[in-house]
């Protein structure tokens, strides 16, 4: 995690209305100079200042059409700010308003480890890595024949890889990977998890090595989302015997037995999309992030809209973005001070600018079911 300096004492003495008349202010003051982009699982007090919302995949959209301004105040994690850097030129400063926002699915990939499977398998296979990823893994991604893809657009781009090669290292998280794959109809003994903390990453030579007896396609990186591991199978019984009409919706960075005890599973766009398009009285239990499924609760008040488990399953690191801190550098703006900038030197960027394009092209019209 990156150290966010303290703010100054002002900040904190200051009340929420004053907070949101004061970035509101300098929202006007800055204007087209500026453009704010704010993630799905941000909370509503920070989300309500942005000039877009969405997942990583239309915020990477966004981001790369706003050559126009100046300043891209990013409501979201650390390497969502990265890759709006990318996608941008350098006119464009990208600003992440706590520098401690960041996401520990992401930091359970390190290029170091990356690089030593990569000799290990002797660089005969695909790497596709989820966004949610530090910019050197992506980089190396894109001068290893690889891609960046989305869940909203997974399955996309594992069809393409397998168009370039049947085997693909999937990373960091290894329940997007497993679910992806196996919508895919790859079944689950052609995927094995690849564990970076133990030797050879916990696998027999012949599941490295290619073409494996054990006809292994799919290697998996052992990482998750810790807030999407919180939902249970049992969670989906409990909700069904409390009330038979509930559908059980997720993200398909829950794990395996969830997603295929669901009804439906999908990106966070897609979530959205299908309660907005159920009919009224249609019940919801939803596993993904809590800031969200309350905003679905509130936009959609004639359906019942409820998290999937009792307990609050919240994005701890995105949620260190608030009001104090998105005053702050607006404040620095306008004073012509850039602070928080996100900056990935040229070289990286231009290799993860390749695997973030193949995921842009990559991209459905529509978000789509994993399952
Ligand atoms: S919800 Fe999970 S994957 Fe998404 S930013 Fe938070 S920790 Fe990372």
């Amino acid at each position: 995690m990156i150290f966010q300096p303290p703010l100054l004492a002002k900040y904190h003495g200051m009340a929420d209305d004053d907070l949101a008349s004061a970035i509101a202010d300098r929202k006007h003051q800055l204007g087209q100079r500026l453009v704010i982009l704010g993630h799905h699982y941000q909370q509503d007090e920070v989300i309500r200042f942005a000039d877009f919302d969405g997942d990583s995949l239309k915020l990477a959209q966004i981001g790369a059409r706003q050559d126009g301004a100046e300043f891209i105040v990013f409501c979201g994690v650390h390497f969502m700010a990265e890759s709006t850097d990318i996608l941008t030129s350098d006119a464009v400063k990208v600003i992440l308003p706590d520098l401690s926002a960041g996401c520990s699915m992401a930091d359970m990939a390190d290029i170091d480890q990356l690089e030593e499977v990569w000799d290990l398998l002797g660089g005969d296979i695909i790497p596709i890595t989820y966004v949610n990823s530090a910019a050197s893994i992506k980089a190396f991604c894109g001068a290893h024949g690889g891609a960046c893809c989305t869940s909203s657009n997974a399955q996309q781009v594992l069809k393409w890889a397998f168009t370039r090669g049947d085997r693909i290292l999937f990373l960091p998280d290894q329940h997007l990977g497993r679910n992806t794959a196996y919508a895919m109809r790859v079944p689950l003994e052609d995927m094995v998890v690849y564990d970076p903390h133990k030797p050879r990453g916990g696998l027999s030579r012949a599941d490295m090595l290619h073409p494996a007896p054990g006809k292994v396609k799919v290697l998996l990186w052992k990482g998750h989302c810790s807030v999407h591991m919180l939902f249970r199978k049992e969670q989906c019984d409990e909700i069904r015997r409390i009330d038979p009409e509930y559908k059980v919706l997720v993200h398909p960075e829950c794990s395996w037995d969830v997603v295929q005890d669901a009804d439906l599973a999908g990106s966070t766009e897609f979530i959205i999309r299908t309660v907005a398009e159920s009919p009224e009285g249609s019940k919801w239990a939803i596993g993904t992030e809590v800031h969200l499924v309350s905003r679905l609760a509130a936009r959609f008040p004639k359906k019942s809209v409820r998290s999937l488990a009792g307990i609050q399953c919240l994005c701890t690191t995105m949620y260190r973005i608030d009001m104090r801190h998105l005053l702050w550098v607006l404040d620095e703006l306008a004073e012509g001070r850039v602070v928080n900038q996100i900056k990935v030197d040229p070289e990286t960027s231009r290799l993860a600018t390749v695997a973030l394009e193949r995921m842009l092209e990559n991209a459905p019209a529509q978000p789509t079911a994993i399952k």
